[in-house]
């Protein structure tokens, strides 16, 4: 915010099935207006090149053998690799052993297509990662590393504090709040959780949790500090969520360190993948040299996307879509 001004965001419509359907119901309708015929069933297996041009894919349907011609292009969104336990070791071995974020089948299969006929890739490495912390619990508190150090603005947006506790900071991570911020949580966004351990102090709060205790009681200090003005020097969170910390203090735990389940839900940290292949503005899949492979266009979770280091919830479906929606152009007027 001492950038810009950040704006109300929101990308969910209040719809069952976390509103999925609405959207795959209008794409769908739409392809079908449009004239679109789907072939259900089918599994890519390789691209077909021919004179140095993407011109269809091999396929199967329940084993059989069948190939698609395409005159002007081909279209890979076969999203993420999460579930390629063999690619996530190559190229994204922190995600090895969490729980996957995926319908079962993000194998990777589309990106090592492209790859065989010459395709770059970037951002292998980036994942989300996502574990069970509250957020409007978390915005008043107090988030640690093993050490006892707070590490990030606890405002952020979870994708950020997560990946920032599971992959970068010493376990185990704790949420660390008083008795008012608990009490300051709307019960119906607060899903019945209680504190893993309450205290009189922080030092015998720091034992239970198996934290340093002079740490600990520094970081409290060092925090109420600024919060008697309203501030937060170490990380800037808003004045509005930043308050004293006062004694009972009580301590949730995280899936960065913490036990795998908590007040009856699951807290282990789960992700997927956000690298892939390399694609240019009109959604052209380049090779290792920069240029677009001739016939080739991709789109979503199988491409690198917008995503640097951590993730921002709504940048899947917003880049699959604008970026599908120029790959179908590029395709449909054969422009790569
Ligand atoms: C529970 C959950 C919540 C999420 N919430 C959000 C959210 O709020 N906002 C957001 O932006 N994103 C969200 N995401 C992420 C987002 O849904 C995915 O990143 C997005 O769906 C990826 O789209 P895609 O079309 O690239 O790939 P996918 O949706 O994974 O589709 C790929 C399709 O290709 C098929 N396929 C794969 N390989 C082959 C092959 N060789 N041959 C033929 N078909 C193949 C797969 O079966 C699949 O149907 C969420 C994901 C999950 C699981």
């Amino acid at each position: 915010s001492s950038i810009a001004r950040p704006a109300a965001r929101g990308h969910r419509p209040p719809a069952p099935n976390f509103a999925g359907n609405v959207l795959m119901d209008a794409l769908v309708a739409t392809a079908r207006k449009a004239g679109v015929t789907l072939h259900c069933d089918v599994r890519a297996r390789s691209l077909i090149v021919a004179d140095g041009r993407v011109v269809g894919v091999r396929a199967t349907e329940f084993g059989e053998e069948r190939e698609y011609r395409a005159t002007r292009g081909v279209v890979l969104a076969t999203g993420g690799f999460v579930d390629n336990d063999r690619m996530l070791e190559q190229w994204a071995p922190q995600q090895v052993g969490k729980d996957k974020v995926s319908d079962g089948r993000d194998d990777g299969s589309g990106i090592e297509m492209g790859m065989d006929v010459g395709a770059a890739v970037r951002r292998m490495h980036q994942t989300e990662t996502a574990m069970l912390i509250i957020p409007r619990l978390a915005v008043g508190a107090m988030l640690v590393d093993g050490d006892g150090q707070r590490f990030i603005n606890e405002e952020v947006y979870p994708g950020l504090y997560c990946h920032a506790a599971v992959h970068h900071r010493r376990p185990p991570v704790w949420v660390i709040i008083d008795e008012k911020g608990i009490e300051d949580v709307p019960e119906s966004e607060l899903w019945g959780m209680q504190p893993m351990h309450a205290a009189e102090t922080i030092e015998e709060l720091a034992a239970d949790c198996g934290l340093p205790a002079e740490a600990l009681a520094d970081t409290l200090r060092r925090y109420n500090a600024g919060a008697r003005d309203g501030q937060d020097p170490q990380f800037g969170k808003s004045s509005r969520w930043v308050r004293p910390l006062e004694p009972p203090f009580g301590a949730y735990p995280t899936g960065a360190g913490g036990p795998d389940s908590f007040n009856g839900l699951p807290l282990k940290p789960q992700g997927f993948t956000l690298g892939g292949l390399h694609t240019d503005l009109q959604s052209r899949v380049l090779d290792r040299a920069g240029e677009a492979i001739p016939g080739l266009f991709a789109a979503g979770r199988c491409t690198h996307g917008l995503h640097g280091e951590g993730y921002i919830s709504g940048t899947s479906l917003g880049d699959g879509s604008f970026f599908g929606r120029r790959a179908g152009r590029g395709a449909a007027q054969g422009t790569g």
